[in-house]
């Protein structure tokens, strides 16, 4: 991996970045390494079903412990580790991270939770990314369609190949959803073409409800087209209970947002429960000691 790493292309990367204090982040020097140093962590958010407010699902989300500025989101590191070719190491971890996770939850739980794990245009151009998919899903002897692996448009550039990979990941069972759906360019005819399971509507779509007209009418034109395409739909970044309201109204009943729940570190689920909003306590069950 050392041999891959591009050195003078990353600089650029690393001097822009500051942490709040202003220090600047050497964010490709500390990447390596970071995994087997155990720097990195998944955070979980829920993801709800609204006809009864049952947990149904998390998406993991990756943390990263940085040595010298603390806790850094995806937007502070990924793109950096895509660029240095570290993304496909980091990527097998996260999927081995919350497959591990899921199964321990799972075991003890009466419900099948799923899990959503978002990766990254590197990974998903990767021969041997279902591969991958696969030994991690043998590793935890877990069902295929408990993990749904989250993609963007934008990752799909080279249609044909990305197609093979959507191809190959249902042949195995595994689910595959469309994250941030909408605010690409080209939703409609990736949804012609792609065998996907889901598709995640943007937080954009949301974040103005209500009040939004132009908003509600592109969200209920999306839960139309799911409708008739069959698939699912999760709404994300649902912030109030308004803003839920909305939406089963509209015929959406997956929803992920802060209103029920912000992204945790496993550690902090470890009490058995978890809030979901509207005064609803949830178990979920802890895992076997
Ligand atoms: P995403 O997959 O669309 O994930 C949702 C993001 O929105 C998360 O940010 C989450 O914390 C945030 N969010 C959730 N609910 C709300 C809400 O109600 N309001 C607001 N304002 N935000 C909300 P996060 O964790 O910073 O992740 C950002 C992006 O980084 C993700 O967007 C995903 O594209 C990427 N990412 C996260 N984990 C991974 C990973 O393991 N691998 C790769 N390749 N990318 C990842
Ligand atoms: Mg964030
Ligand atoms: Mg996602
Ligand atoms: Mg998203």
């Amino acid at each position: 991996e050392a041999k891959r790493c591009g050195k003078g292309k990353i600089c650029a990367y690393s001097s822009n970045l500051r942490d709040k204090s202003g220090t600047r982040l050497n964010i490709e020097q500390n990447l390596y390494g970071a995994v087997e140093r155990n720097e990195f962590e998944l955070f979980y958010q829920p993801i709800i079903d609204l006809a009864d407010f049952r947990l149904i699902g998390f998406e993991a989300l990756l943390r990263w412990n940085h040595p010298a500025s603390g806790l850094l989101e995806p937007g502070q590191f990924v793109h950096v580790a895509e660029e240095v070719g570290f993304i496909d190491c980091i990527g097998n971890w996260v999927v081995a991270e919350a497959l591990k996770q899921l199964n321990s939850w799972n075991e003890v739980g009466q419900g099948q939770l799923f899990m959503a794990v978002n990766v990254s245009a590197g990974q998903f151009k990767n021969e041997q990314f279902t591969r991958q998919i696969q030994d991690a899903l043998d590793t935890y002897q877990l069902p295929p369609h408990l993990l749904e692996i989250e993609i963007t448009e934008a990752m799909l550039q080279d249609f044909h190949q990305s197609r093979k990979v959507v191809n190959s990941l249902r042949e195995i069972g595994v689910r595959v959803a469309i994250d941030d759906f909408g605010a690409g360019y080209s939703s409609m005819a990736l949804l012609k073409h792609l065998p996907v399971s889901r598709i995640k509507i943007d937080r954009s779509f949301v974040i103005a409800l209500p009040g939004a007209e132009r908003d509600l009418g592109m969200v209920a034109a999306i839960m139309q087209m799911a409708k008739s395409l069959d698939l699912d739909v999760t709404a994300e970044g649902i912030e109030t209970a308004e803003q839920a309201r909305i939406l089963s109204e509209l015929g959406c009943q997956t929803i992920q947002g802060y209103y029920f729940g912000h992204p945790m570190g496993a550690y902090d689920y470890s009490n058995g429960w978890i809030s979901l909003g509207m005064g609803k306590n949830y178990f979920l069950p802890r895992p076997g000691r």
